[in-house]
């Protein structure tokens, strides 16, 4: 390559960004809120057609919203798995089908050899809940390439963010001061492009560690726990409904069931993880109710050849027996299946997966994110929510990092977020791998034991609920403090900061998120969130806040959040309420207020949301000091404490 030293032949940015991906495009629409300016180098003329990832759980529709795509993940996205459970098919009785509509959404753990999705499971979790730290449902089954078409929408709507399709990075150098990366273009021209980091998102065989860092000692490694490699075929199918016309010989006609009705039964509501020792599966819906899609997902054996495997006439083999019921069922002679030329096969092919993670995310100025760094089996939905938990945290130290005169310590920072991811992950692979142990055993005497050990379990309702919330049920998430993580771990710091609904008292009804108030319209890299327990304390607060000193590239005292619990207001005196409602304060909101707010378009109305739960998670603690990835940096409870974090934190960065 020609020498570097003629910079002004290098066009110049701060952040490139390898891969427009999930990931890349989440980083990029993150930077673009902080105003950092960044190059995404895309090697594909358009979006990925074919969806991979399907399920999202609420920590990555969290961080959507926070882009401020939240009107769209219910309507364009996808849905909570499924729709709504008719009575009838209890009784099997069609007609009543309308009355009772029961929205449910699980992910069902099936044991046995047989072929029925709808065998008694012996596990499930309840993901239509809203039980776990964001006020989000706990899965959200989606499109990728709909998820992936709204987050560059982001990149198109800001200034500082530039989309750059069907270039491919080629090579990569650096220096002290930049890296360097050569790219052919559309029109296959090489071009040449320098800036203070390279984040490569370019996908689990991309070219920036493959080609740039495993040379330099950087290894995708298996991941501690587990050294799972299997191959899977992945299907996705897209259902047409059969009708009396175009079937008209089909057997369920004459029992009195529609087309939609059919559908259901063989294509039922609720994911399924089919722990059938013979061959582990998947499958469930995903997308929107009426687009009728439809995910299977099976292992093939160690003497099985992938691409056979995924040829129509074994695909026949493996699914179709599901999709077969027994004419007992429904009083009939002979079996009935959904009519085949109903079935739209829009992908069938073998993938290999593995749980592994890189022993370095980052060397010098090049940043490996999403599965670039690391890659996840199928049954854990964790893939493109850790490449978006990558993404935001990654962002906000980068516009530090990128501050003009910056002279931060980058290895040091970037160290840091790849400790706490790596945390995070860990958590993320074994959640993943504990469904991957229930779906895989193929040990009869283990299998026995884990489906009585459940069912006793389940006989305790506290153990059952616990249960039922799958990962959701480990709390939030919790940095153990390492000296390059950027949090005050003796002053609360490390822990996720949750999500609530709430309410202005000044501007109206309107019910929001708390992260929305928290974070739209600002421009700190780190916020201010003040919890107040009663309205007497509201005055003190804000004059707390009015001379208070602070690193104003960082944080800001005019863009402080103050939040009261929703109690507080209905048991404060008459008139307290009035003397209040001129201040920028929000009450919270309870789930009987989210539930008819737009907010709750297309998704569950909340079930087990906890409305103190920003309270309880923060322990009693007034002042709270937040990074833009939503984990606490410090918690205080003075005017004096705040001023001495805001001190500490001005001297981090
Ligand atoms: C069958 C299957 C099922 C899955 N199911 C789920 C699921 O249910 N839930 C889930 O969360 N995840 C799932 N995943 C994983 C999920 O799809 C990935 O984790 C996610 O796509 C990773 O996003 P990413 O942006 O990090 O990488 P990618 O999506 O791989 O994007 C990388 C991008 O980089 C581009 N690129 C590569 N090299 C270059 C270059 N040299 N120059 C320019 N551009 C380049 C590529 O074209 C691509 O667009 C599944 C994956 C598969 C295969």
């Amino acid at each position: 390559m020609e020498s570097q030293a003629n910079q002004a032949d290098w066009e110049t940015t701060d952040v490139l960004i390898c891969g427009c991906g999930p990931t890349g495009a989440m980083l990029s629409g993150y930077l673009g809120k902080l105003g950092v300016n960044n190059i995404l180098l895309e090697k594909e003329a358009a979006i990925t057609t074919d969806p991979r990832g399907i399920a999202l759980d609420d920590d990555g529709i969290r961080l959507l919203q926070g882009l401020g795509l939240y009107e769209h993940v219910f309507t364009e996205i996808g849905s909570c798995n499924g729709d709504t459970f008719k009575f009838g098919y209890i009784l099997l009785v069609p007609w009543l089908t309308q009355i009772v509509r029961i929205d449910i959404a699980k992910a069902k753990f099936i044991s046995g050899t047989h072929r029925n999705l709808h065998a008694k499971h012996f596990l499930h979790f309840d993901m239509a809940s809203s039980e776990g730290q964001t006020g989000h449902v706990g899965i959200l089954a989606h499109k990728q390439p709909i998820l992936e078409k709204h987050l560059r929408s982001t990149i198109e709507e800001a200034d500082s963010c530039e989309l750059r399709s069907s270039c491919t990075l080629t090579s990569i150098t650096e220096d002290e001061s930049w890296v360097y990366a050569t790219y052919d273009d559309a029109m296959g021209r090489e071009k040449r492009i320098r800036a203070k980091f390279l984040a490569a998102a370019d996908g689990k065989t991309g070219f920036t560690r493959k080609m740039y860092l495993e040379p330099k000692g950087i290894q995708l490694e298996w991941a501690e726990q587990t050294k799972y490699e299997e191959t899977w075929v992945a299907l996705n199918w897209k259902l047409h409904l059969p009708t009396r016309e175009t079937h008209p010989s089909f057997p369920l006609w004459n029992l009195g069931y529609t087309p939609e009705q059919i559908y259901d039964l063989f294509f039922p509501v609720d994911f399924r993880f089919l722990c059938n020792p013979d061959r582990p599966a998947v499958c469930g819906r995903f997308g929107l109710s009426e687009d009728r899609l439809w995910r299977f997902e099976f292992v093939i054996t160690a003497n099985e050849d992938g691409v056979e495997m995924a040829s129509e006439e074994k695909v026949r083999d493996v699914v179709y027996p599901y999709l077969t019921h027994s004419g007992s069922r429904y009083g009939l002679k002979q079996d009935v299946s959904y009519p085949e030329d109903c079935i739209e096969v829009l992908r069938s092919r073998p993938f290999r997966f593995s749980a592994r993670s890189c022993n370095k995310w980052s060397l010098n100025r090049v940043i490996l994110c999403g599965d670039a760094a690391h890659v996840f089996p199928p049954f854990g939905g964790q893939g493109i929510a850790s490449g978006f938990r990558d993404a935001i945290s990654l962002a906000w130290r980068l516009a530090i990092a990128c501050k003009p005169g910056s002279n931060i310590d980058y290895e040091h920072l970037l160290t840091g977020w790849y400790l706490e991811r790596k945390q995070q992950l860990d958590a993320s692979l074994a959640s993943t791998v504990r469904n991957g142990d229930m779906v895989n055993g193929k040990n009869w005497s283990h299998i026995f034991l884990r489906n009585w050990g459940l069912w006793f379990m389940q006989l305790v309702p506290n153990w059952k609920h616990w249960l039922e919330r799958g990962p959701r049920g480990a709390g939030p998430t919790r940095y153990t403090h390492t000296s390059e993580m950027p949090f005050l771990p003796e002053l609360g710091g490390g822990v996720s900061f949750p999500q609530s609904y709430c309410i202005s008292l000044r501007d109206g009804s309107e019910v929001q998120f708390t992260d929305d108030v928290i974070f739209f319209g600002k421009k700190g890299i780190f916020q201010i969130v003040v919890l107040l327990n009663t309205l007497d304390e509201v005055e003190s607060a804000i004059q707390d806040m009015e001379d208070i000193k602070a690193d104003e590239s960082l944080i800001s005292p005019d863009e402080v959040t103050f939040f009261v619990p929703r109690v507080a207001c209905q048991s404060a005196p008459a008139g307290r309420l009035d003397a209040v409602v001129a201040q920028p304060l929000f009450r919270t909101a309870s789930s009987d207020e989210f539930a008819p707010s737009t907010l709750c378009n297309s998704r569950p109305e909340p079930r087990g949301y906890i409305e103190s739960l920003i309270w309880d998670t923060i322990g009693g603690k007034r002042y709270v000091v937040l990074r833009l990835d939503r984990f606490v940096f410090a918690t205080c409870n003075s005017k004096t404490e705040l001023e001495r974090v805001l001190g500490q934190l001005s001297n981090l960065f």
